[in-house]
């Protein structure tokens, strides 16, 4: 039976899990901190660790391994597995994919998560069997994916799919990107909390604060969710007006792709309920075309999304090979 170690480096956590070839885990995803901002050995060795913790479980050897999938923050290089710049991780020009190949002896490919994301909805998810899909996380951040005909699409230099930085308001305020008026910088779950800490500041009451004791420091998208399904108007308020600005962020990408289907997926869209409608209005609104409701869906896989993505990128390139 051929294996597959599966790894998801994540700023604050690392999954590993061993797949078989028929796709079905053999074991749990285990999730372990990343060691981020602790140095480029850090987080690698931190890695290695957690994958060897994986193997263990599945009670196999590296030497039963066929192929290593690996989500990473980008940018990177995906033909070379090289991670361009990820400055949390203390990685710089850093030859990830070569070096966990010397590590397990195993042909490794290295992939941004975003862009595994949409490859998993494409092949195995919601979006199964699509020709067009694009995929959409509000989580901390906004990630983004393109898959067209369940292949990846990556564009000139491997960058395509940046759906966080598409701007929605090009007065609005700078982004780290180097850009301004960011989709991110209103959908994210950090613009929520960043609305959320403001409002407390300025006195406004909600059922959400109350829970934290009105504790600007601990404010998150949990607190948000529990108070809207306690019919809290404020929170309602708040993730109705986050669904006008995924709408406007989502129709930009229609527009530009008359996608078959669009996959939301991270944190934020648990709330998804709160923020369809205003959000369908939206895309109603700015798409130049109609756009049926069942275009626009949930993400199933959930946190394992990117780790499913993984397996079928090792999968498909090991069979390519054969
Ligand atoms: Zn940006």
């Amino acid at each position: 039976m051929r294996h597959f170690l599966i790894l998801d480096i994540g700023g604050t956590k690392t999954t590993a899990v061993v797949f078989n070839e028929e796709g079905t885990p053999i074991t749990n995803f285990k999730v372990k901190p990343s060691r981020t901002y602790e140095g480029e050995d850090a987080v690698f060795q931190n890695t290695v660790e957690v994958a060897y913790e994986i193997l263990a479980a599945a009670k196999i050897t590296k030497e039963d391994i066929v192929g290593i999938g690996v989500a990473a923050p980008g940018p990177l290089d995906y033909k070379t597995g090289m991670i361009i710049d990820v400055p949390m991780m203390g990685w710089k020009n850093f030859p990830l994919g070569p070096k966990l190949c010397e590590e397990f002896g195993a042909p490794v490919f290295v992939e941004n998560d975003g862009n595994l994301g949409a490859l998993a909805e494409a092949t195995i998810g919601v979006a199964k069997g699509e020709e067009t899909v694009l995929y959409q996380t509000i989580s901390t951040g906004c990630g983004g994916g393109i898959a067209i005909n369940g292949k990846i699409f990556h564009g000139h230099s491997g960058f395509a799919g940046e759906f966080g930085h598409i701007s929605i308001n090009f007065a609005g305020p700078r982004c780290g990107c180097g850009g301004s008026g960011c989709f991110e910088l209103y959908a994210s779950g950090t613009a929520v909390t960043h609305r959320m800490r403001r409002d407390i500041k300025c006195g406004i009451k909600s059922l959400a604060f109350e829970s934290i004791g009105y504790d600007p420091n601990k404010v998150d998208g949990k607190i948000l969710a529990e108070a809207a399904e306690k019919n809290d108007p404020y929170a309602i308020d708040l993730l109705t007006q986050e669904g006008y600005y995924i709408g406007v962020g989502l129709s930009n990408l229609i527009n530009m792709f008359d996608p078959d289907v669009i996959v939301l997926a991270g944190g934020m869209v648990k709330s998804d309920k709160y923020f369809w409608k205003s959000m369908m209005n939206e895309i109603k609104r700015h798409a130049c075309f109609h756009v049926s409701e069942d275009r626009i869906r949930i993400s199933q896989l959930n946190d394992q999304v990117v780790a499913y993505g993984a397996y079928v990128m090792a999968k498909e390139a090991i069979d390519g090979t054969l």
